[in-house]
Parts: structure tokens; sequence; C-alpha cells
């Protein structure tokens, strides 16, 4: 897909967000929150649902959370207009509960056909839901700040992920936003490795060579410091910068 064709994609997807009926949410939401962010990105963010201020505003992460996130992008030197930033449900559930199985079952073609949109190399992962779409049995204090290979089912076969804590939780609990920080430094990693990954599978189409996965080896952005550290001075630097 060209960038053009991404970004057609991606409006269509938004525009049946704001009108969708398909699950109660509709009916408490004041606008749906399709997600936002270039077409062009290599990463997307994905969180659980839209809060308060998202439900006014029909934008991803711009109350408190979004703040941090916003500063968790900056840590690594990134802005939120480089990436794509969306979540699970696509309407705030009243009073910010947890999203329902049905719920979450129903809103999940939107973002099923988003990653087709923009075929990402990495999905960052914010908080357990989003944790649990992409890896599912995953436990976020367990896998916290490391990558590994989606679920295929989720929808981005191609893409690593990488799961963080969600960014309202150390709203909540103070310690976590080191911990978030902290985090946030194995993005970029990450995103690199993701590239070398992409890099060395064949041609769509062609057939796999049986035997080497990353799908089932979880990594830490410090163990995949070497590997990365050789691709480094190859990379292209007009996308987004990585150190
Ligand atoms: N929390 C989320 O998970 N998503 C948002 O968009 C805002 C807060």
């Amino acid at each position: 897909m060209t960038e053009v064709e991404r970004r057609a994609a991606l409006d269509a997807i938004s525009a049946e967000v704001a009108v969708c009926t398909r699950c109660r949410l509709h009916q408490t939401r004041t606008k749906a929150v399709p997600g936002e962010g270039t077409a062009a990105t290599e990463v997307i963010f994905v969180g659980e649902g839209p809060g308060f201020n998202e439900d006014r505003q029909g934008r991803p992460f711009v109350g408190r959370a979004g703040g941090l996130l916003e500063r968790l992008l900056a840590s690594v030197l990134w802005s939120r207009e480089e990436v794509f930033i969306t979540n699970v449900v696509k309407c705030r559930p009243p009073e910010n509960r947890d999203p329902e199985p049905d719920e979450i079952a129903a809103c999940a073609p939107f973002l099923t056909r988003q990653l087709a949109a923009l075929d990402p190399a990495l999905v960052v992962t914010l908080g357990r839901f989003s944790m649990a779409r992409f890896n599912p049995g995953a436990r976020i204090g367990q896998v916290h700040g490391t990558f590994r290979a989606a679920d295929p089912a989720a929808g981005a076969p191609e893409a690593l992920t990488y799961a963080m804590y969600h960014p309202a939780a150390a709203l909540r609990q103070a310690s976590l936003e080191a911990t978030l920080f902290r985090d946030m430094e194995g993005v970029p990693p990450a995103l690199l490795e993701a590239r070398r990954l992409r890099a060395e599978r064949p041609a769509s189409g062609a057939s796999a060579e049986p035997g080497v996965s990353s799908a089932d080896v979880a990594v830490s952005p410090a163990a995949a410091m070497e590997s990365v550290a050789q691709i480094e001075e190859s990379e292209p630097t007009d996308q987004l910068g990585l150190f």
C-alpha cells in the first residue's frame, strides 16, 4: 500500500468508527475515538479505551495519561505526530470501567483493519487489555519492557510487540512512572530489531525457512543492543529518530 492508500484506509475506518453502533458503548459515548497519527509510521501504540477527555474530544490520549505518554515519547525524542495511537475499544466505557469481552470483540475488527493498513513493524501495547490481544496469556508484571513476536491472530503477523504498563497506572501508583520511562528506553531498540527481522524475511509469497522463528523468543532490549549496534550504521535516517 502506498502512503496515500494507507491514509485513505485509515480515514475510512475512522469514519465507520464515528457512527458505529456494534456494542453498548455507543449509547453512552460523546464521541468515538478511532485513533490518530501518521500513516507513514512503523510504530503503533495501542491503549485500552478512551477516558473522559478523549470521549469529549474524539482523540486518543489527550488527558493526563496522554500527557504522560507524550513525555514518554519525548524521552526518546519522538512525538505523537510520528506514530499512530489508538485503543482496543474506540468508545469510552462508562466511569472508565474495564472494557467487557463482548465490547472488545465487537471493536476488534477496527483495530485489525488499522493494523492491516499500517503494517507496523512494532506494536507498543499500553496496559494489559492491549497486551492480551497481541500476547494472550502474558503477564504484564513479567513481560513489561520486553518484545516478542505478535500472536498472528492479532492482525499484525509481521510485527514485534513491546509491552508497557498503561500510563494511567503510573498516575495511580507513582513508583510505576520510573518503570515506564525505563521501559520506554527499550522501544527504539525494539524497533531496530523489528526492522532487522522484517528485512530478513523472505518476500511475501515465498515460503519461510522452517526452524528459526522469533515467535517464541522474548528478548529484553538490552539483549538486543548488540545486534542493534551492528545495523545502526546502515539504517536509513529519514525514519523515526532512534537514539
Ligand atoms: N487511556 C487509554 O487507554 N486510552 C486513551 O485514549 C486514553 C486513556
